[in-house]
C-alpha cells in the first residue's frame, strides 16, 4: 500500500504511522523527522534548513523533492510506504506525481486528519518525542512508564523546539495557507479518506484500517 498522510501539525499522523509500520510492515517517509536528523548531525545540509524548522515555515521545494525522491528508491519501499509530512505544498504534489508516472507507480489513498485548531495547540505543547526512535508521547494522556524514558527503546524524550505555542500557530497558519489545497487536490482524484481526528488516535487507526480492508492494497 502507498499512501499519503495530511493533516496538521500534532493531527496524529506520525501515531497513525507507527501502528502502519507496526502492523503493515510499510516504510516510513517523514520529511520532518529527515530534516530533524540532519539537523541533529550539523551538516551544511542541516545548517541551510535549520531557520526553517526553528521558525515553523516551509523549507523550499528545491531542498526536498531530490531527498524523498531518493528515499522513495530505498529498497524497503517495494513493499509499500506512509508519505508523512509530503506534499506539504501543491507544487510537492505535482512533482510526487510526475515521479509516479515516470517509475509506474501509483498512489493507494490518502488520509486527511481533520481537527480543529485549539485541541491542537493543546495537544501540540503537551507532547513529547524519543530523541532515538521517534515515538510519539503525550504528558497529559498518553505520558511514558518512566518519566522522559521511552518506552519503546529507553531513548530521552524531548519537547520539540517547534511544539511550544508561538511557533505552533506559526506551523498551522502555514498548514491552512500552502497545505489545506491538497485535499482539494487529492478529492478531485478520489484518493481522499476522510478521518475525524478529534476523536483521538485508536478511533482514528481503527477507521483507516476499518476502510482500507474494504480494499485490494
Ligand atoms: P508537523 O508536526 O508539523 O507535521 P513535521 O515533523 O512534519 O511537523 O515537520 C517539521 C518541519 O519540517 C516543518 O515545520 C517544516 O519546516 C519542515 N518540513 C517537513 N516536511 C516538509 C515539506 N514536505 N516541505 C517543506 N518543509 C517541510
Ligand atoms: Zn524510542
Amino acid at each position: 500500500m502507498r499512501c499519503i498522510l495530511v493533516g496538521p501539525p500534532g493531527c496524529g499522523k506520525g501515531t497513525l504511522s507507527g501502528s502502519l509500520i507496526k502492523e503493515l510492515g510499510l516504510a516510513h517517509i517523514s520529511t520532518g523527522d529527515i530534516f530533524r536528523a540532519h539537523r541533529a548531525s550539523q551538516s551544511e545540509f542541516g545548517k541551510r534548513i535549520a531557520m526553517y524548522l526553528d521558525k515553523g515555515s516551509l523549507v523550499p521545494d528545491e531542498l526536498v523533492l531530490d531527498i524523498v525522491f531518493d528515499r522513495l528508491e530505498q529498497p524497503d519501499c517495494e513493499k509499500g510506504f506512509i508519505l508523512d509530512g509530503f506534499p506539504r505544498t501543491l507544487a510537492q504534489a505535482e512533482a510526487l506525481q510526475s515521479y509516479f508516472e515516470k517509475t509506474g507507480k501509483a498512489l493507494d489513498v490518502v488520509a486527511n486528519f481533520n481537527i480543529t485548531d485549539d485541541v491542537l495547540v493543546q495537544r501540540i505543547i503537551t507532547r513529547r518525542i524519543c530523541s532515538k526512535c521517534n515515538a510519539v508521547y503525550n504528558v497529559s494522556y498518553h505520558a511514558p512508564k518512566q518519566e522522559n524514558i521511552c518506552d519503546e527503546c529507553g531513548g530521552e524524550l524531548i519537547h520539540r523546539r517547534d511544539d511550544h505555542e508561538d511557533v505552533v500557530r506559526e506551523r498551522l497558519k502555514v498548514y491552512h495557507a500552502s497545505t489545506e489545497p491538497l485535499i482539494d487536490y487529492y478529492r478531485k482524484k478520489n484518493l481522499l479518506l476522510d478521518l475525524n481526528a478529534d476523536q483521538g488516535s485508536e478511533q482514528v487507526k481503527a477507521d483507516f484500517f476499518s476502510y482500507i480492508r474494504g480494499k485490494n492494497f
